[in-house]
């Protein structure tokens, strides 16, 4: 698939993205079906930024490092 129609030709369709119901922010994906923001529809507890680098979120003075 290039850049051309083929990529392009649904983009005017519909968002890919809506209001979430559970964070109220405009992140929730229609198509995926689940919340960018707040992982609704992923997980049952609220997306928390430290779930990804964790290392760094959690020994931020490399600690368990060694
Ligand atoms: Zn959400």
């Amino acid at each position: 698939m290039g850049k051309g129609t083929a990529s392009k030709g649904k983009k005017n369709k519909a968002s890919s993205h809506k209001v979430c119901r559970r964070c109220g922010n405009h992140s929730y994906h229609r198509r995926k079906r689940f919340c960018a923001y707040c992982g609704f529809g992923k997980t049952a507890k609220l997306r928390q930024p430290g779930w990804r680098n964790r290392v760094r979120a959690f020994n931020g003075t490399k600690a368990f490092a060694k």
